[in-house]
């Protein structure tokens, strides 16, 4: 997106919004502000700046329209129902691009998140902590191995969890498949920056190097990941298959025992946690089926009402107490409220969430158990604690000064 995308798309909002107010009443972060603010009207604000200086002089005058620019997690949920068909999500990225193109915003705290950079903090971690897949066909090399399938585990996965990233990749293997493997990013975490053009160039540029390579179909196990590709137009040349439908239709069971020893209880009560990216249940039904021999409650918000894990938008970057409000509610208090022992989370990035919020202080206190939909159906799992441990010392040390020189 560029400055007049970026602006047309605001200008839109601004001029379609009839001010009815159902957005600032489904959201924290346009309610709290003075009462309340709708999208359109917040889109209004900006729509006229025809320069940066413009942004940028509106933002010094009011600062509070940044912070909750960039409080807002755009997970979209505020104008589900919209009567003029707004979308917040692309209002706010919109907003964070003017944010970004005016100076307002910079790259501080998105270095690590640089994800269309040879070194990121995943790309880091693989190396210091020597997660490669290179004994694999790559989007690099697919066509001289004869793949027509791409598997795409997504960060999260593919460097914090590679024994499950190559359960995942055997299986697929042993369908049949001839499958090639991606430890790329899908580039979402740069559309946090406000780098909307780097995402959009970095996602075509995954796509293009798929075709060329012969690929026919790409495997995900995250819907933002899908939702990333499938923006692409060129995209439509390819089969995009969410990971949970095919383990469903090949009748993949979770195993009892390792819900039990998650749980810390036998036969757990289930939830879902929905990804706010799967509102079109492409992953989320599926998953239902795959756990459908055990018993399952379903939080308030979930499916097509999904709620944000509190990890979307990098809003711990500005407001890391309204992070912890969000995970909390999506991973204690409705689940609770639901009567399940264990989450099981849609997305490999909100349970990385979900691990963090309980490390911290504010989510000591306790509450259901969680995993990631890929545990209790193969071998390995994540291993928070040492991710975290991980993560941490890997900042001093033999690597650390080339840790610091990539990533600060
Ligand atoms: S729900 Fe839609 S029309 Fe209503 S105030 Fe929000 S953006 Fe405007
Ligand atoms: S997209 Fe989400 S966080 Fe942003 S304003 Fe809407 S509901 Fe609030």
């Amino acid at each position: 997106m560029t400055w007049n995308d970026a602006i047309a798309t605001v200008h839109e909002a601004a001029q379609s919004c009839r001010r009815c107010g159902v957005c600032a009443r489904r959201c924290e972060v346009l309610g709290s502000e003075g009462g309340s603010l709708t999208v359109g009207e917040l889109a209004a604000l900006f729509a006229d700046a025809s320069t940066g200086d413009e942004v940028a002089a509106l933002v010094s005058e009011q600062p509070h329209l940044a912070f909750a620019v960039r409080r807002c997690c755009m997970d979209g949920y505020c104008t589900l129902p919209c009567p003029d068909a707004i979308d917040a999500r692309a209002v706010f990225a919109a907003l964070r691009e003017l944010l970004a193109l005016s100076g307002v915003t910079g790259a501080d705290g998105f270095t690590m998140t640089s994800v269309d950079k040879e070194w990121h903090i995943f790309s880091v971690y693989r190396a210091v902590y020597g997660v490669y897949y290179t004994d694999l066909p790559s989007l690099e090399n697919a066509r001289d191995w004869g793949c027509d399938t791409l598997f795409f585990p997504g960060c999260s996965l593919a460097s914090y969890a590679p024994d499950l990233t190559r359960d995942v990749y055997r299986w697929l293997s042993d369908q049949g498949m001839v499958v090639a493997l991606s430890d790329a990013c899908c580039g979402s975490p740069l559309r946090s920056g406000g780098f909307a053009d780097r995402a959009n160039a970095h996602r075509s540029l995954l796509v293009k190097k798929a075709i060329d390579q012969g690929i026919r179909r790409v495997i995900f196990v995250c819907p933002g990941c899908r939702d990333e590709w499938e923006a692409v137009p060129e995209s439509s040349a390819l089969e995009l298959v969410a990971l949970p439908q095919l383990l469903a239709d090949a009748g993949v069971q979770p195993d009892a025992g390792a819900l039990a020893a998650m749980a810390g209880t036998d036969m757990p009560m289930l939830t879902f946690f929905d990804s706010c990216h799967d509102r079109d249940g492409r992953f989320g039904r599926p998953l239902r089926r795959i756990y459908s021999q055990h018993a399952c409650a379903e939080c308030a918000h979930h499916g097509a009402d999904a709620l944000c894990c509190g990890a979307a938008g990098a809003v711990s970057l500005v407001d890391g107490p309204l992070c912890d409000l969000r995970a909390r509610r999506v991973l204690n208090d409705e689940p609770m409220e639901a009567g399940a022992q264990l989450v099981v989370a849609n997305c490999p990035t909100c349970a990385y969430t979900f691990a963090a919020f309980r490390r911290s202080a504010a989510g000591a206190d306790g509450g259901p158990a969680f995993c990631q939909y890929l545990e209790p159906l193969f071998e390995h799992g994540f291993d928070w604690p040492q991710v975290f441990s991980q993560l941490e010392s890997m900042w001093s040390g033999e690597f650390g000064p080339w840790v610091c020189q990539q990533l600060l």
